[in-house]
């Protein structure tokens, strides 16, 4: 167990009579970058939510760090060092990027008190590093609202960092941001990997980044684990492939013959 950070065991969620989340064991070491893929509504961020314990889970065990938090409440977790990020960007639109970084350390709702509340010198000095490291220096007193989406996913990223996590869950940290900024997050996100040793579970529609950044991938199909491996052995799966594009040879893939999940989605999942 010694290198193991996550270990969630035989995790089911159920809405209704869907099966969003059917029986996944997954885990993520130390340090480590692990992809999380899946056709859309497979159940990644189902997942996600049940991993940082934002929704009930009906079945199964999650422990972090050591700590069995199955039933811990999501703040708690986050101060354990398990932190994310949310599809649909959760920041406070009137509130200054500052503001935003600031106030993300309290978990949960922004009391009107804490607003007009100096946070301490440390907090500023956190959050500071984090603007310049993300390069939105020049934005530090703009409004969120502001900000173009990839922006907002890069204040998001810097608001997820802000507990000195230890796990990021980063949901689509990508999508609908120009190809020059993906660049920019996938470096930052290398440097805090390798100089802090923060691990990151990405769940990614752009094939490169995942195959660029992690070691392992790990796919879901109809909220149930269908593989597993490095990101060379994913792409040539032919579950995987079969699962993206099905078998009956319609996608929206360029013309070609390579049938690499790659090749067939130009990158994009
Ligand atoms: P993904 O992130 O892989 O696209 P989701 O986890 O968002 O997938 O969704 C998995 C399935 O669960 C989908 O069929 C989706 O419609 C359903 N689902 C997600 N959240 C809810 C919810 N709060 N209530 C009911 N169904 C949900
Ligand atoms: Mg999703």
């Amino acid at each position: 167990m010694s290198g193991h950070l996550l270990v969630a065991n035989g995790i089911s969620k159920r809405f209704g009579g869907l099966v969003a989340v059917d029986d996944v064991s997954i885990h993520v070491n130390k340090g480590e970058m692990v992809g999380l893929i899946g056709p859309n509504g497979s159940g990644k961020t189902t997942l996600f939510d049940c991993l940082s314990r934002v929704q009930e889970i009906d079945q199964g065990k999650i422990e972090f760090d050591g700590v069995d938090i199955t039933k811990k409440r999501p703040h708690l977790v986050a101060h354990l060092g398990l932190s994310r990020t949310f599809q649909v960007i959760r920041v406070y639109r009137e509130l200054t990027v500052l503001e935003n970084m600031e106030l993300s350390l309290q978990w949960g709702k922004v009391s009107t008190a804490k607003l007009f509340q100096k946070p301490d010198s440390s907090t500023r000095d956190k959050a500071d590093q984090l603007i310049d490291f993300l390069l939105l220096s020049r934005l530090r007193n703009e409004q969120a609202g502001t900000l173009s989406g990839g922006q907002r996913r890069l204040l998001e990223i810097g608001m997820s960092l802000m507990s000195d996590p230890k796990l990021v869950l980063l949901d689509e940290a990508t999508s609908g941001v120009n190809p020059a900024l993906v660049e920019e997050i996938k470096v930052r996100l290398q440097i805090l990997n390798q100089e802090q040793g923060v691990a990151f579970l990405l769940v990614e529609h752009d094939v490169r980044f995942v195959k660029d950044l992690c070691d392992r991938v790990v796919v879901l199909n109809y909220g149930a684990l269908l593989a597993e491996g490095s990101p060379q052995e994913i792409m040539e799966n032919k579950d995987v492939i079969e699962a993206y594009f099905g078998d009956d040879g319609e996608t929206d893939a360029p013309e070609g013959n390579d049938t690499t999940v790659e090749a067939k989605s130009e990158g994009v999942i």
